[in-house]
């Protein structure tokens, strides 16, 4: 039975590098058949961010990845989220010192801030541990009445001196930790709560985790899990693991981070809280205008390919082909100009009844409401090659709603001549209404020349009375889809 779990903590926004886990484990589960569940890590209570766990719920159904198992809709192995699995983590921690493998722990944050403060990389381990406040110091009796006082105390992994920890990773091959660079991380805290380490494991074997995708940035907690796992007496129910390359900035440098101050670190969705740094709401991936399709295809393609040159999948595609032999151990770099170009090519490919809602939708929000849909079909089928982002439509084609107000005359003004002015004014009486594009082409440059005029000095001065600047697609096909009344009106205003 395969299953896979994405664990995010709630203390955020979803962001690239959180969300292209969530895509991996995706598309392992459903290429096997198996279960995608999503776990929510809330254990730590001073970084929770009320309205995460909804909003990251979102952001998987925007990318349609939804989870089979989660908080919303739970399957036999909940609860999903940490914090309500509480109760279950202390026996973990109990059977663990019974067993000589963890131990209680009683220096007050004074005490270790005092010695941080004298040894700035004190690790608390093997080195040090003997000469710390804790149950390996400290007589038994002398622990039995701290606890019996209920003096404050952490639960501390005692990591072995001089032993190797190894893994097969399915990406990276045999990985192996020298425990004697490993310090004695705390798993329970003094609050009762797990931390992650021994969250993760207890909450990975109750809920029959089969494969684990991560990011690469968790490998150096690998061999912590890895012990408990052996500890806890699990070792032959350990998922198998798959650390995920780093997400770089183009030029290859620096893993991918939130801070990053620019796009790189956009989140999937703007948060409806916000930042606490800058105090501001920052805009995702789906304000700027990605379509979910491209932002899953962009996602599957940082660190993954299917061994050819293809870079457009769909997710039913992505789900096939997908295999974790082709994801690559080196870091991926994530570039915005190449996102705009999958964002670009998903436009180009959809349908305009596809497109119809984001674009209706881009087009109220700057003050453009759209009563005949039939025609937006067309303005869309006409302007979608243009197109980046979504909100590209705005500007692409806010002129077939509404004459343009102002024109780019500098474009045309040393030219102008009333003769010009004439043929306009003329052409646009005996537009043909029924006729194509190409034939209301044909027709203007048969005029143009009839009237001596060469047709290429007359193309720019329409496109700026039809649209007001020096873009946009094909002039007759704007013509066309304006008709023959607004394109005399616009013609008549223009020579005005
Ligand atoms: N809660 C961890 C996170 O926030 C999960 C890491 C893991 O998958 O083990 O990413």
């Amino acid at each position: 039975n395969i299953r896979v779990r994405f664990a995010p903590s709630p203390t955020g926004g979803l962001h690239l590098g959180g969300v292209r886990t969530a895509l991996f484990n995706y598309l392992f589960a459903k290429k096997h058949n198996g279960t995608f569940v999503l776990r929510v890590e809330d254990t730590d209570q001073t970084r929770f961010v009320y309205g995460a766990e909804e909003y990251i719920v979102d952001c998987l159904n925007w990318c349609g990845i939804t989870p089979d198992e989660s908080p919303q809709n739970p399957g036999a192995f909940g609860p999903y989220r940490q914090s309500e699995r509480k109760a279950s983590y202390k026996q973990f921690a109990d059977q663990l010192i019974a067993d000589g493998y963890a131990y209680y722990a009683f220096d007050t944050s004074e005490e270790l801030n005092a010695r941080r403060a004298i040894e700035p990389n004190f690790l608390y381990g093997q080195k040090s541990r003997m000469e710390m406040k804790n149950s390996l110091t400290l007589s038994q009796a002398e622990v039995d009445k701290l606890l019996a006082e209920n003096i404050p105390y952490v639960v501390r992994i005692k990591i072995p001196e001089n032993e190797h920890v190894s893994f097969v990773d399915m990406i990276r091959g045999l990985v192996s930790f020298d425990t004697n660079l490993v310090d004695d991380k705390v798993l329970l805290k003094a609050d009762g709560m797990p931390t992650y380490h021994l969250a993760v494991v207890a909450d990975d074997k109750a809920m029959e985790i089969s494969h684990a995708f991560r990011g690469e940035e968790w490998l150096p907690s690998a061999p912590i899990h890895i012990l408990l796992w052996k500890y806890l007496g699990w070792e032959d129910s350990m998922p198998q693991w798959a650390h995920l390359p780093l997400i770089l900035k183009p030029d290859g440098n620096g893993k991918l981070s939130k801070r990053d101050g620019d796009r790189l670190g956009f989140p999937v969705y703007a948060m409806n809280w916000n930042d606490p740094k800058t105090g501001d709401i920052t805009k995702g991936f789906k304000e700027l205008g990605f379509m979910p399709e491209a932002f899953v295809n962009l996602l599957a393609m940082l660190g993954w390919n299917d061994g050819t040159d293809k870079e457009i999948f769909t997710l039913a595609e992505l789900i096939e082909l997908f295999s974790i032999e082709r994801i690559s151990k080196a870091g991926a770099k994530f570039d915005f100009e190449k996102a705009k170009w999958y964002n670009h090519e998903w436009i180009k490919q959809s349908s305009a009844s596809n497109l119809k809602l984001s674009v209706k939708n881009a087009l109220a929000e700057n003050g453009i409401e759209i009563n005949d849909e039939e025609f937006l079909l067309k303005v869309i089928d006409t302007v979608k090659d243009r197109c980046n982002l979504l909100g590209d439509f705005v500007a692409q084609s806010a002129y077939f709603f509404a004459a343009p107000s102002e024109y780019d005359s500098a474009a045309v003004k040393p030219k102008w001549s009333p003769e010009k002015a004439a043929f306009f004014k003329e052409f646009g009486q005996n537009i043909n209404e029924s006729a194509t594009a190409q034939e209301l082409e044909l027709e203007f440059k048969a005029f143009a020349e009839a009237k001596g005029f060469k047709p290429g000095e007359l193309m720019l001065p329409l496109r700026i009375m039809l649209v007001g600047g020096k873009f946009g697609p094909g002039v007759f096909d704007i013509a066309k889809l304006l008709g023959k009344a607004e394109t005399e009106s616009r013609i008549e205003k223009g020579i005005a």
